[in-house]
């Protein structure tokens, strides 16, 4: 693998006497799409916490690009790259796309609708700026989200079960999207239940239960019923 764009070395994280990450080993390569696959409580959203800096590790070390990787906010996550569509998504119904925009980030409403539209193009991911949050769809909300993160120019970009709220043939086009990320450069964590999809789309996947990591392979190479057995220790 070429040298990695994120490295996470033993590390942990507990809430109370729940330890919901156990000394977690992950490399994310440049230009791939890289799987993060456990049932529930497994502990992928506290790692995914930790990556962005939502939470912090209560041991171990992260590194970016070879160096030394502590991140007390989200604000700095996305400075320095790393940007987060979480699964339930945190738009104000009652503004437009451009006005939502406009709350997180710099720029005139003229200048941000410009750059959402050409991101929309190059990424499959049209939506209209000024039409306002309660009129769009469940796929279109989701392309505000991804577009939002797009326009702090990040080079990982996590997605929390991103398909969970869409229906199959927006699933399809998510996954294009994705690939298009990929090819221009933009590193994905994909966090996922979901065995044929992590097969579909991911080049790599690193399988977590019990809060630790029970394997690191690439899925297509490998059945659903092998991914389900590192994941719940059975097949399924
Ligand atoms: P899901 O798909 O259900 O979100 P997950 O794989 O993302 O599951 P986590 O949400 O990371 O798993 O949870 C891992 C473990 O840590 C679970 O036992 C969960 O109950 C516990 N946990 C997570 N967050 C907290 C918290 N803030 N306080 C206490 N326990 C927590």
């Amino acid at each position: 693998m070429s040298a990695p764009l994120l490295s996470l070395r033993g590390l942990s994280k507990s809430y109370g006497r729940i330890q919901a990450n156990r000394a977690i080993d992950l490399d994310v390569a440049p230009r791939s799409i890289h799987a993060v696959l456990g049932e529930n409580g497994a502990g992928k959203s506290t790692l995914m916490k930790l990556i962005s800096g939502v939470e912090q590790p209560d041991a171990g070390m992260m590194a970016w690009k070879g160096e030394a990787l502590a991140l007390a906010s989200p604000a700095e996550a996305r400075r320095r790259g790393i940007a987060m569509v979480f699964q339930h998504f945190s738009l104000f119904e009652t503004l437009t796309v451009v006005e939502n925009l406009r709350l997180v980030m710099p720029g005139g409403r003229r200048e941000l609708a410009e750059r959402l539209i050409r991101l929309g193009r190059e990424f499959g991911l049209e939506v209209d700026p000024f039409v306002h949050v309660h009129a769009l769809s469940v796929g279109e909300r989701q392309r505000v989200e991804i577009l939002r993160c797009l326009m702090t120019d990040p080079e990982l970009l996590i997605l929390d079960e991103p398909t969970s709220v869409l229906p199959p043939q927006l699933v399809v086009a998510l996954f294009e999207t994705l690939r298009r990320l990929r090819d221009k450069g933009v590193s994905i964590l994909f966090i996922s239940h979901k065995l044929e999809e992590i097969r579909a789309i991911c080049d790599r996947a690193t399988i977590l239960r019990d809060g630790a990591v029970t394997g690191t392979l690439e899925p297509r190479h490998h059945d659903a019923q092998a991914l389900a057995r590192l994941m719940i220790g059975r097949e399924m």
